[in-house]
């Protein structure tokens, strides 16, 4: 399975991507997983990314290019990936497709996460993430919620609100999803890769996707 997650903030391409990768075996590929490391570790790609995280606003694309080049070369990607969350510009599907041509990788298709904006704001200020750089397992304080006192259920480390799901960082975040990723719908429609799902319920979710996949 080699494929691309697509979808607003909040669409469920993390959790999506975690329950494919467990019936797959396909290694989940999240920049926002591998930049998030780097910042709570500070390294100098940390260092470099974390006021644009902060903000809700896109990591250049140079740093991205530069981390997924690296990244699909690695021997795990050989059974299969999910990118999940990149490409997010119409500048990383292009320069995407000219490095995968290359490695001679073949993608599958491209699943569009569709969920109505009221839900993706919902479950973004509700969302809660594992600090421990390795898990960042994602809870719902309504409806998964972590352990008693904040704590993750898999590694006990605590739990926290993302700097960028303060209400102001959501909106630039939607706005910018709007702007720059929204167009890569169209670019993957035209590339014939592209599949919508609904994503309201994962177990759902899933079930479609398994339908592509056999399809
Ligand atoms: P995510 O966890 O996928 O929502 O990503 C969190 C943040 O990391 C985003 O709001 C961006 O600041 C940054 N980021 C993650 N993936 C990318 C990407 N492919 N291109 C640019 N910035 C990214």
């Amino acid at each position: 399975m080699k494929i691309i997650l697509l979808g607003a903030p909040g669409a469920g391409k993390g959790s999506v991507a975690k329950q494919l990768n467990e019936l797959y075996g396909a290694v989940q590929i999240s920049t926002g997983d591998i930049l998030r490391s780097a910042v709570q570790e500070g390294t100098a790609l940390g260092k470099k990314a974390k006021e644009y995280m902060e903000r809700g606003d896109l990591v250049p694309d140079s740093i991205i290019m530069e981390i997924m080049e690296v990244r699909l070369q690695k021997p795990d990607c050989k059974n299969g990936f999910i990118l999940d969350g990149f490409p997010r510009t119409i500048t990383q599907a292009q320069e995407l497709k000219v490095i995968i041509d290359r490695l001679h990788i073949h993608l599958d298709f491209v699943i569009n996460l569709e969920v109505p904006v009221d839900v993706i704001l919902e479950r973004l200020e509700s969302r809660r993430t594992c600090s421990n750089p390795s898990c960042q397992e994602i809870y719902n304080i309504k409806r998964n919620p972590p352990a008693e006192g904040g704590t993750c259920k898999k590694c006990g480390h605590s739990v926290i609100q993302r700097a960028d799901e303060t209400k102001e960082a959501i909106c630039n975040r939607l706005e910018t999803y709007n702007s720059k990723t929204a167009p890569l719908i169209d670019f993957y429609q035209n590339e014939g890769l592209l599949k919508n799902v609904l994503s309201l319920q994962l177990p759902e979710t899933i079930a479609a996707i398994k339908k592509e996949l056999n399809s």
